[in-house]
């Protein structure tokens, strides 16, 4: 059946319209700007999944642009991280683009602003600029500086360029309107001095062109048609035009700046700062800390670059900020794994069963499909013999009709094996159960065609038998913040809203099979839910991270307290 075709959203809406005007679809160009000062996380991927969307549906190209114009924050990790970001989430740009690539072009436009009596050299403090600028009801006040010649203002920031001054002693800015309605236009600062090496320019320069100044002429050098950012760019439109007026030539194309919706999401922070926190204070292992919200702690937990695609594609832009609930994200995962995963066992917290009517010296291999979803996944080979773990928590001595699982007097199929009965169980010291021993229907295997196999029961358990099991490090992920909004109260810090049992490691008994797993494999854990390989441990086992529960358990959870 065809689905039926998706409805435009408002930013596919403006290029639509614009198409029909005066914008050949060849000339359509976007980009995606991160700066590299921090790790891409699950709010960016909407971004990339936005810029890079519009890139295929409309076969334009897109940049990678980095932003990078603040030397104190930026590094290299930061660029190349982002790099292997976008490429596993598995777009393509057309051009690896750093706006420090134009660092020598702004400061030429620079000069121009300042002969065109268009830009000023300001001398005074931070504190007196910022006392100067008025509110939003009350026009600012012209700085004593504002009147310089073109010729004082030229030499003053060749001597800023050079080196002359200390930081902080002058600022180039822009002459707009010290009364314009909206505080941005007041003269904004379009330069300042930094003397701080860059990542990528080195020493060469110590002064550095601000964002508003960068932003807009970045695109306008790249002919970016649409330049796409989040809402609180909104007000800096006016600005971004301003900048543009003064420079663009009429047989180019002038850039559109359009805004569309920070997103937020539940049981997580997303910004940069926040996460740079958790990662200097050791909250998590760094930034690819599967309980982090990045694209690279999701990687490591197991979610696929398709589950974060489609969830990106699902919630879609928005005009208002609101918060999406990270169990939409889980959704898309789970609906992505249980196509591509293979079905295993694994026996997360061991209960011996002996099952006592089989013969101590038998055992047997028993036939597996890989996924009932995907039969082309193959089978694999299974051995089962007298002694096998179940869960702990699938056995009770007694139980309600309700409980499905193995009690006493009652029977349960082994996945792809016999049913069994519980007769007896044995106690340590403690009245804790330590064993339990079964008998077998013999006639009852799965697959084997016989009556007893068709004969339903109604749970079923996985297990692993014990002779055959190989052990595994476990890590159980859950959710970073144990509330849905750890940054809504203010004056609380969001550090103490952290889940402290957002990591739980245990030790697994695994079928023989999954002790091949190499790093990057994604399984089903029957039962127990989804399960990522992270490589091997010091002892040559192999570490299973899981990526989500078979479930969304939380809702219930948040229901209920
Ligand atoms: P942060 O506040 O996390 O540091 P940022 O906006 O400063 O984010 P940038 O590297 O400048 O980070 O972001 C690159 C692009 O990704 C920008 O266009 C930005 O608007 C977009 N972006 C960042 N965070 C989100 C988010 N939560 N939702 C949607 N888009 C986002
Ligand atoms: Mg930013």
């Amino acid at each position: 059946m065809e689905s039926a075709p998706k409805s435009l959203n408002f930013i596919e809406q403006i290029i639509e319209e614009d198409l029909s005007k005066d914008y050949k679809q060849e000339q359509l160009r976007f980009r995606f700007p991160p700066e590299p000062n921090g790790y891409l996380h699950v709010g960016h991927a909407s971004s990339i999944c936005l810029n890079f969307g519009l890139g295929l549906k409309y076969q334009a190209p897109v940049n990678l642009r980095f932003d990078d114009t603040n030397p104190a924050k930026e590094e290299q990790e930061y660029v190349d991280a982002i790099k292997k970001d976008v490429s596993w989430l598995g777009f393509e740009w057309e051009k690896e683009c750093y706006a420090s690539d134009y660092f020598g072009q702004l400061h030429d436009w620079a000069k121009k602003l300042i002969v065109r009596g268009l830009a000023y050299v300001d001398s005074q403090s931070s504190e007196d600029i910022a006392a100067q600028k008025g509110t939003p009801t009350k026009a600012g006040t012209n700085s004593p500086f504002r009147n310089r010649s073109a010729e004082e203002n030229m030499s003053l920031f060749e001597g800023m360029k050079n080196g002359d001054y200390e930081e902080g002693a002058h600022v180039l800015r822009a002459k707009i309107d010290m009364s314009s309605s909206n505080m941005l236009m007041r003269d904004p600062i379009i330069y300042r001095i930094l003397h701080k090496s860059h990542h990528r320019t080195a020493s060469d320069w110590c002064i550095y062109p601000m964002y508003d100044w960068t932003h807009g002429q970045s695109d306008y050098i790249e002919q970016v048609s649409h330049s796409l950012c989040t809402m609180e760019f909104n007000m800096h439109r006016e600005l971004y035009d301003w900048f543009l007026d003064q420079l663009v030539d009429v047989k180019l194309l002038r850039p559109k700046q359009r805004e569309f919706a920070r997103r937020n999401f539940s049981h997580t922070v997303v910004s940069k700062r926040k996460l740079l926190r958790l990662v200097e204070n050791g909250h998590v292992t760094g930034w690819d800390d599967p309980r982090m919200p990045t694209i690279s702690g999701m990687r490591k937990r197991g979610y696929t670059p398709k589950a974060i695609r489609n969830f990106a594609e699902a919630i879609g832009i928005a005009k208002r900020e609101n918060v999406i609930d990270l169990n939409v994200l889980d959704y898309f995962v789970r609906e992505d794994l249980n196509k591509i995963a293979p079905r295993v066992m694994s026996v997360l917290d061991p209960l011996k069963v002996v099952i006592t009517n089989y013969p101590e010296s038998q055992e047997e291999l028993l036939k597996a499909e890989n996924n009932p979803e995907d039969e082309s996944m193959g089978h694999r080979e299974l051995p089962f013999s007298r002694e096998i773990y179940i869960e702990k928590t699938d056995f009770r001595e007694e139980a309600n009709r309700k409980f499905f699982r193995l009690k006493l007097g009652g029977e349960v199929r082994l996945k792809n094996a016999y049913i069994i009965k519980a007769e007896h169980c044995i106690k340590n010291d403690a009245g804790e159960v330590i064993e339990v021993h079964c008998t077998y229907d013999t006639k009852s295997k799965s697959g084997s065609g016989t009556e007893e196999s068709k004969r339903k029961v109604k749970g079923t358990l996985h297990w692993v038998s014990v002779k055959h099991a190989k052990k595994a490090d476990i890590k159980l992920y859950d959710r970073l913040f144990a509330v849905a909004q750890p940054e809504e109260d203010k004056d609380v810090d969001f550090i103490s809203h952290l889940n402290p049992n957002s990591l739980v490691e245990t030790t697994a008994f695994i079928e023989p099979s999954l002790n091949e797993a190499k790093q990057g494999q994604h399984y089903q854990f029957q039962r127990m839910g989804y399960f990522y390989c992270d490589g091997r441990n010091s002892k040559n086992q192999a570490v299973f991270n899981r990526t989500v529960g078979l479930r969304d358990t939380w809702a219930k959870i948040e229901t209920s307290s």
